[in-house]
């Protein structure tokens, strides 16, 4: 059991909705106490009453020497990222209750599991007010149960990542009824792709792969682990170690990459570049890891494990200017293949806070804004706001429920490539140091694919949707004529799915715009007859007499030009 014990003036909380599937009923929606102990307590696995009553001991003996009116007993998940289940935890809660009842003689009070809190605290200033205290199996006893628990671990049965209860809009809840991706227990923080989620990604995908050819990237693939050694030239284990899975092996310390730049750095450095190579644009979409605290993950927006369309670009200073106006054309053509709306976001040298030369900073943030004036693109500046080694442009992609997410950002380093002491070798036969921009368009593909998801609310494009084509027969007689469409639709690879069952017409028509699908082949006599086809759209429109090759013939062009309307 993990308790931050807080010595309060006042405190106060409102509960916002549940955040579990099992939670308490609560009577009151809000709370307050003043001159109160507050005990934010996260029940660990194998924590029992016993426990809860020695937690409250100890606090209760310090509420009364320091005059507390009132102990708060307050469910906190964020303190361990080992949690007893929550149906445990509350018998816990329960007791600890009762028991403070009977050990304190001030008031008790107690705020309900399960809840979404907003919390407002007044903590006193003495060097007391704030502890945090650890009781039950602690050291050794601990991790020999937690090694018990994972070795008896029921695995027969899925235990997805609780996403019940939420707003119908929520990707969870349409990634849910979709069938497009889960959360699991046994891998918090990270996505199990299930076949429909894990097309759209790969569209995604191809859909960048197109451009990375178009804009003369090259894609690279590099080792998920590297020796720390790495992580301290870049400056990673010195500030972003917290978040960093690190791996024992033989004897060193390998660290998990949460990001693709020293690895990319790596394959440069393989050989000596000349300048006839630059600029060198490596594209990259590995698997990264950055270790969150449980309490905090959610969905695909909070995550461990994420892609991200990564690249990195060498140049020298002379191509800048040019690299940048053909890089923020790319970031146009993507979101307008989406119909996003974008703001782009200029961060200028910090006059407190920068490494390098001001002439250099000056040359290369006259070269963000004039890329920004040439594409057109107005935009914020936040003067002052860059990392000490370089300006940079984040964009803002306005959803269909007018929310802002922060997506492609363009960040130009002039420090890593000093750290790793990277060169080529120039016009005047002697070595210079590359610029490195850090340029990510989509950002987050999880990320990218929940905003997608809520953006179309689950009604894809044909280009992404994951069926493209439901061809169902009306009656019995129609199945051969069905299966006939069908095959003629997978031999032009459009992703269709056949529904000859035995259930009614208007059964399947049903179940296909359940499922969101773009276009519905209706199958009759009449059709099979006339050897036409009736394309019905998932809005319901719907229109008869169109040749299989004809509809084939527009439906592909609609996928391979990426339409976001559809054709009928
Ligand atoms: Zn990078």
């Amino acid at each position: 059991m993990k308790i931050l014990q807080l010595d309060v003036n006042s405190i106060s909380y409102k509960l916002i909705k549940p955040e579990a599937s099992i939670y308490e009923e609560a009577k009151e929606k809000d709370g307050r106490a003043s001159n109160a102990l507050v005990m934010l307590t996260s029940i660990e696995a194998g924590d029992t009453a016993r426990t809860g009553e020695e937690a409250v001991n100890a606090s209760a003996a310090f509420a009364k020497k320091q005059k507390i009116d009132t102990i708060l007993i307050y469910p906190f998940a964020h303190l361990s990222g080992s949690l007893e289940e929550p149906g445990k935890a509350i018998e816990v809660f329960k007791a600890m209750r009762e028991h403070a009842e009977k050990a304190f003689d001030g008031k008790v009070e107690y705020a309900p599991f399960g809840w979404n809190k907003q919390l407002s605290l007044d903590i006193k200033g003495h060097p007391l007010a704030e502890t945090s205290r650890s009781y039950g199996q602690g050291g050794g006893v601990r991790k020999e149960g937690r090694q018990e628990r994972e070795r008896k671990a029921d695995l027969s049965i899925v235990r997805k990542s609780d996403w019940a209860g939420l707003p119908e809009t929520d990707h969870r809840s349409i990634g849910e009824q979709l069938n497009l991706y889960s959360g699991q227990e046994i891998s918090p923080g990270m996505t199990y792709w299930h076949p429909e989620g894990w097309t759209i990604y790969q569209e995604l995908v191809r859909f960048i792969r197109e451009k990375y050819y178009d804009y003369g990237y090259e894609e690279i693939s590099t080792p998920a682990l590297a020796n720390v050694a790495l992580w301290h030239v870049s400056g990673h284990y010195e500030h972003y170690k917290d978040n960093m899975f690190m791996v024992d092996y033989e004897s060193g310390t390998m660290g998990m990459k949460p990001m693709n730049c020293p690895s990319t750095i790596m394959v440069y450095k393989t050989r000596k570049r000349s300048y006839k190579e630059l600029p060198f644009r490596t594209a990259i979409f590995d698997k990264l890891y950055r270790k969150e605290v449980s309490g905090s993950l959610g969905g695909l927006f909070r995550v461990q494990e994420l892609t991200q369309d990564d690249g990195h670009i060498f140049l020298t200073d002379g191509q800048l200017d040019g690299e940048m106006v053909s890089l923020l054309q790319f970031v146009k053509e993507v979101y307008s293949t989406f119909g996003l709306k974008y703001m782009p976001k200029l961060s200028t040298r910090d006059p407190n806070n920068f490494m390098g030369d001001i002439g250099l900073w000056d040359k290369a943030t006259e070269a963000l804004r004039h890329a920004l004036d040439k594409n057109d693109m107005k935009y914020e500046l936040k003067e002052g706001d860059a990392a000490f080694y370089g300006p940079k442009i984040d964009f803002d992609v306005l959803d269909s429920q007018g929310r802002a997410w922060q997506c492609a950002t363009i960040q130009l380093d002039y420090q890593l490539p000093l750290r790793f002491k990277l060169a080529y070798t120039g016009e005047d036969g002697k070595d210079h140091t590359p610029i490195m921009i850090h340029r990510a368009i989509l950002g987050s593909l999880e990320r990218f694919i929940g905003v997608m998801v809520e953006h179309y609310q689950g009604k894809f494009p044909t280009w992404l949707a994951p069926v493209q084509v439901v061809v169902m027969s009306i009656g019995e007689g129609n199945a051969k004529y069905a299966d006939e469409v069908y095959d003629k639709l997978r031999q032009h690879r459009i992703r269709a799915k056949l529904d000859d069952s035995g259930r009614t017409i208007e059964y399947k028509i049903r179940d296909a715009q359940m499922k969101k699908v773009p276009y519905m082949i209706v199958l009759g006599n009449r059709e099979q007859e006339s050897k036409m086809i009736t394309v019905r759209e998932r809005s319901g429109k719907q229109k008869q007499g169109i040749t299989a090759e004809g509809f084939i013939e527009t439906i592909s062009r609609e996928i391979a030009e990426r339409k976001s309307e559809l054709s009928y």
